[in-house]
């Protein structure tokens, strides 16, 4: 290698072409590295790299004189042309594919066995002969004339399997456009052209022997595959959005997707988005307002909504209940973000939504049937504490009631007085008039201790002509005093009944709490021994048996009826 670097060289205008196209292509794998990702960027680089190397080589074989040299650096290429078609494979495999992680350490060193392999077979060729024949030689006795290379079954070898490279490729990008449809497949049918050069030129140097500059045309057409191939991916923006990959992940979503561009117009629908907008051929780039069933519901939500974040909006449509959700989707630049459009998520949760309409039906309708049976419940717990007849509490309720006055009485430190009311000969009313008539009666009763009583004061049927008075507050005196009203006033009242006018006598007895008695049944006890003594001293009158000298009870009746 030293003496072929030391060896003459000579420059023309095919050596200045080629350092020139080597120098642009350097600056053009600098330019890629420094832009924003793209899937294969690095195994596109290194194609970028060893296609540089190739034409270096190649470069290089021009400008040296001597025949030896220049069969020395043509066998210095070949690790450069097996790499490109090796790399340019997997990178078209990569971007197509959407893969973005770099090639696995293993996968990578057994991509360069190829490359390394058959160089070692072109620099050991002047032992075996078997790459190029041994009628390889300049073309003429020319100094620097180009060198005619007799091909051996190894250098054949050596295009078959970079031919396997470059037809995997081939099938890539023909696969990527037959799948694809509209602007997708016009790009991919580019790729496939791009593809189409160095095929056509490598067949031409092979098969035909053309040349340029004496050396392989090969490589300045990967050169040119490789401008065309930056341009595609990083000069068109459309493409970033979309990777074919992509595109088949959202053919295969159930819910709707769209994607629409910077002016609204729609620049992919997946088929579930245009079943149900109805939508047939010729959807792509009309305006997403125009679409039908949602689409102007969605361009308002787009309008109103910051799609910078994720949202979750909901839409009504004639078609059922989605759930939709907005992204920006943006290109990320050394200079900041630039949005190139939206992604529009439609999920139908139309059975979600109706499930919860009809729960929050039956929801309505069960608080309604608590609010029923609540009511009930009062009606039936106020029937079980009322006597029927006269609409008075019974005895069920005089516990409870007894027990909350009791405690107020103690809180307050107030007298609480009792009264046991009796009518009287009301056996002797019933038997001349008839038990109805006597209902009657004991209604009007009921009245007419209702309107003598006080707000805080309750009654109580206790039994047949049997009547409870609580009078909280009230001491002996007191309750004397209010039950001879009540007993004079009913002694006095002519009684309305279905069959005539009658009259009623009352007998009742006092107690006073805390004198006769600390609980109920004590206080009871003394209110009947109290109504017995006014039934004794001759009935219609009010007994008190409080052995107190204040009261006029204590020793008399308090009423009587002459
Ligand atoms: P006394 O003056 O001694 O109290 O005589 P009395 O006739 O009232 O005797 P007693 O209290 O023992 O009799 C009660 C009567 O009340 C017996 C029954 O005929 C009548 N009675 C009980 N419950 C009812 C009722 O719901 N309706 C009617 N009409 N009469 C009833
Ligand atoms: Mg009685
Ligand atoms: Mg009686």
């Amino acid at each position: 290698m030293n003496a072929c670097l030391r060896s003459a060289w000579h420059f023309d205008a095919a050596v200045l072409f080629t350092a020139v196209v080597c120098i642009g292509g350097v600056l053009l794998a600098r330019w890629v590295i420094n832009q924003r990702d793209f899937p294969g960027r690095d195994t596109f680089i290194l194609m970028h790299l060893a296609s540089m190397w190739w034409i270096a080589m190649a470069g290089l074989e021009v400008a040296s004189v001597a025949p030896d040299c220049k069969q020395f650096w043509a066998a210095m290429s070949w690790p450069g042309i097996v790499s490109v078609p090796t790399f340019w494979a997997v990178f078209l495999w990569q971007y197509v594919s959407s893969v973005r992680t770099p090639l696995p350490r293993r996968s990578m060193l057994s991509l360069v066995v190829g490359p390394v392999l058959i160089w070692l077979m072109v620099l050991s060729n002047p032992w075996h002969g078997l790459f190029y024949g041994p009628e390889t030689g300049p073309e003429s006795s020319e100094p620097g004339a180009p060198i005619r290379y007799q091909h051996g079954p190894l250098f054949y070898a050596a295009a078959v399997y970079v031919y396997l490279f470059m037809s995997f490729s081939l099938g890539v990008v023909l696969r990527a456009a037959l799948t694809s449809h509209g602007v997708h497949r016009r790009h991919y049918l580019a790729f496939v052209l791009v593809t189409a050069v160095p095929w056509s030129a490598n067949i031409a140097y092979v098969g035909f022997g053309v040349v340029v500059f004496g050396v392989d045309p090969t490589p300045f057409s990967f050169v040119f595959t490789l401008v065309a191939f930056t341009w595609l991916i990083l000069g068109v923006r459309l493409f970033d959005l979309l990777p074919v990959a992509r595109h088949l992940l959202l053919e295969a979503l159930l819910d709707p997707v769209l994607v629409v561009d910077t002016q609204g117009r729609v620049i992919e629908a997946n088929q579930a988005a245009l079943k149900l907008g109805g939508l047939g051929a010729g959807w792509q780039g009309r305006k997403l307002q125009d679409w039908p069933v949602f689409g102007s519901d969605l361009q308002a939500m787009l309008q109103k909504q910051d799609a910078q974040q994720d949202q979750l909006l909901t839409l009504t449509t004639s078609e059922g209940y989605f759930e939709v959700r907005m992204r920006n989707i943006e290109r990320l630049t050394r200079h900041g973000s630039v949005v190139l459009g939206q992604m529009l998520y439609l999920r139908d949760v139309t059975q979600r939504q109706l499930a919860k309409l009809k729960l929050a039906e039956a929801l309505a309708l069960s608080e309604e049937r608590l609010r029923t049976i609540t009511s009930l419940h009062e009606q039936l717990r106020e029937q079980a504490l009322c006597d029927p007849l006269t609409g008075l509490y019974n005895r069920r309720y005089l516990d409870e009631l007894f027990g909350r006055e009791l405690a107020r009485a103690r809180r307050e430190n107030t007298p609480l007085s009792l009264a046991l009311i009796d009518l009287d000969h009301f056996k002797q009313l019933n038997d001349e008039h008839g038990h109805l008539d006597g209902d009657d009666v004991l209604k009007s009763v009921a009245q007419h201790l209702l309107v003598n009583l006080r707000s805080s004061d309750t009654v109580f049927r206790i039994g047949g002509e049997e009547f409870l008075l609580i009078l909280p507050g009230a001491d002996s005196l007191e309750a004397a005093r209010r039950l001879e009203v009540i007993c004079l006033g009913l002694a006095q009242k002519p009684i309305e009944t279905r069959s005539g006018v009658r009259h009623v006598t009352l007998s009742a007895g006092l107690a006073l709490w805390p004198d006769q008695g600390q609980v109920l049944d004590e206080l009871m006890r003394a209110a009947d021994a109290a109504l017995y003594e006014a039934k004794r001293g001759g009935r219609n009158r009010v007994c008190s048996l409080l052995p107190r000298a204040a009261s006029p009870a204590a020793e008399a009746p308090i009423t009587g009826k002459g």
